[in-house]
């Protein structure tokens, strides 16, 4: 007997990108079947920072952010606020309701709080803004539910083999194992990639690292200030990654979020108590309180450069170098549900998908390097030597910027400019910055 490929689209994953996938597909009039593990979408369960990046050209876009409502006192905006968000480069517009904290500043600290790399615009406007990442889902799924569409809950797609004609998707809910047949599979379950880990499509990607990430929304931390992001560089503060402290959550803007970004050999929460207890910000959590925690481990590996194998497509964080960001996985999604119906139509949209995932994303080029070289400030420099380093940053106020691409790049063309006075005065220094470009972030982890 003939199998029957019932669904023109089964999508693998309700996150950003699936879920927008699915409404667009479903409003370009083809059946759609929506299937995730989890059984909840709005509730966390993979650590987010949840903001929105609004730099100009960050990953190949633009996002303009109109706030609902204006700041109230406190300096956020309330969360009934109904907001829009807007892709330039794309053309697509999300509303979407809830509270919002802007973010003007960014430090990176160096040893003892003594000089910093300041990112923030002269007008202070904000380069980023704290969301509510789960409650944007939820209004996500309420559209897709809204549209009909078949949506699985509490289950898993832990295999999936691509034909010719379609694709099985084997499937498990609470134990039970079944089957479902759809013409096309697009994967978008994110970092773990499993969909196209069983078409063996991972095979080939270059894995760089592991990181271990351990998030603490903490209340009563002293000189916290919602609207700037910080990350602290030096080992006096207790790990190979700058620890970094955030916006609390939405409802709770008040607490800081410290981020603690560890490995095996640098256990995340051994980080948390040397940061807290024993480096020269410890006083600033005398009296704070643990109000959450939340954890995630992140794998490098290469991107996807050829992103499809037969009917699949594998978009957002399962074709990416570690994150494409909520923004970016809802272009993936809109270039995507273009390229299943001209798929369907028998046209190459997988190709022309490829085209503008390559463009768009800059880890995707030598870009993914310079975050390399970012990364690796710490332990390839001496704190001491960072300090120097930073020394040339005093006065100096740099874009507001968010980018992990983009903010080392910024910081590294200030320094440059000291170029001569650097080979006069450290000469070593000097010799470690024309060596950096070969540091890899494994290298930076072991
Ligand atoms: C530490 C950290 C901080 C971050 N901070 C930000 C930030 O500030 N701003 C920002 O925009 N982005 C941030 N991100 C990145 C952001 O979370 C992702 O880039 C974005 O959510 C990617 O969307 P996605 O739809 O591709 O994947 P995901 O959001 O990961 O969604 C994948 C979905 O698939 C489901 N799933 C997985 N496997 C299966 C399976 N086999 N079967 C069924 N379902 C499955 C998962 O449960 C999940 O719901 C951060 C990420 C990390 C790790």
């Amino acid at each position: 007997m003939s199998t029957i490929y019932n669904y023109d689209l089964a999508i693998v994953g309700a996150g950003p990108a699936g879920l927008y996938t699915a409404i667009l597909a479903a409003k370009k009039g083809m059946k759609v079947v929506l299937i995730e593990k989890r059984k909840d979408i709005s509730k966390m369960t993979r650590y987010c920072s949840e903001h929105i990046i609004l730099e100009e050209n960050y990953n190949g876009d633009t996002m303009i952010l109109e706030p609902g409502k204006p700041l109230n006192s406190k300096g956020w905006i309330d969360e009934d606020s109904v907001n829009k968000l807007r892709s330039v480069k794309n053309g697509w517009e999300i509303e979407f309701k809830g509270a919002l904290c802007p973010t003007t500043e960014k430090y990176y600290y160096s040893r003892n709080l003594k000089h910093n790399a300041h990112y923030a615009w002269p007008d202070r406007h904000p380069f980023a803004w704290k969301y509510d990442k789960n409650y944007f889902l939820q209004q996500l799924l309420d559209q897709v539910l809204a549209l009909g569409i078949e949506y699985l809950t509490e289950t898993t797609c832990y295999e999936a083999v691509d034909v010719p004609e379609g694709v099985t998707l084997k499937c498990v809910k609470q134990g039970k194992r079944f089957k479902m047949y759809a013409k096309k599979l697009l994967a978008a379950d994110g970092a773990t990639a499993q969909v196209a880990q069983s078409l063996g499509m991972n095979e080939g990607r270059m894995y760089f690292a592991s990181a271990l990430t351990l998030c603490l929304y903490m209340s009563g931390v002293k000189e916290y200030n919602p609207e700037s992001w910080c990350g602290f560089w030096g080992l006096c503060y207790g790990s190979n990654f700058a620890p970094l402290m955030g916006t609390g959550p939405a409802g709770h803007f008040d607490w800081a979020d410290l981020i603690l970004i560890g490995h095996s050999k640098q256990m995340p929460w051994d980080l948390y108590e040397y940061f807290t207890k024993k480096s020269p910000v410890a006083w600033m959590f005398e009296n704070a309180k643990i109000e959450q925690t939340h954890s995630c481990m992140t794998k490098a590996f290469a991107p996807l450069k050829t992103p499809y194998k037969g009917n699949t497509l594998v978009i957002g964080d399962a074709a990416a170098f570690v994150e494409t960001q909520m923004q970016g996985a809802i272009n993936c999604a809109v270039w995507a549900a273009d390229a299943f119906e001209k798929e369907l139509n028998g046209k190459p949209g997988f190709a022309e998908y490829t085209k503008k995932w390559l463009e768009s994303f800059e880890f995707n080029d030598d870009g993914m390097m310079q975050v390399v070289s970012g990364y690796a400030l710490i332990p390839y420099y001496t704190d001491e030597e960072v300090e120097y380093l930073f020394t040339f940053l005093d006065g100096v106020t740099m874009d507001g910027n968010w980018s992990q691409y983009a903010s080392p790049r910024m910081m590294w063309h200030e320094i440059h400019k000291h170029d001569a006075e650097i080979q006069a005065q450290r000469p070593e220094v000097w010799a470690k910055i024309n060596k950096q470009q070969n540091v890899t972030l494994s290298d930076s982890m072991s």
